[in-house]
């Protein structure tokens, strides 16, 4: 499909100390300072996520936003039988529920 444009979204700048440092880094190189989890212009944001489910959950919009595309595709295919709609807002709740850890370990992991 669409291939992203290389972009500085592997970099950050640290928290504290302002270096640009790796996106993944959990530990400035410069200060020591270890980076909390910081909405990389990569990351995918569970409330985002929930949100897409809760309103656009029948296209599978938040399967494409998470990079499920396959299973956003299937959602688009049988929106019109309601079934997907019914399994999104399912989704929905669980985003809502799931830890941002349980999140990012389930779909911000490369
Ligand atoms: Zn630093």
């Amino acid at each position: 499909m669409s291939a992203t444009p290389p972009k500085l979204s592997d970099q950050k700048y640290c928290k504290d100390c302002g270096s640009m440092i790796d996106a993944r880094a959990e530990i400035c190189p410069h200060c020591g300072v270890r980076q909390m989890q910081v909405p990389a212009s990569g990351g995918k944001s569970r409330i985002a996520a929930a949100l897409l489910a809760f309103f656009l959950g029948g296209f599978g919009a938040h399967k494409f936003y998470l990079g499920q595309v396959g299973l956003g595709i299937l959602y688009v295919i049988f929106c019109w039988t309601f079934v997907p709609a019914i399994v999104a807002f399912i989704e929905f709740i669980l985003y809502l529920v799931m830890s941002d850890d349980a999140f990012d370990r389930k779909y911000n992991q490369a």
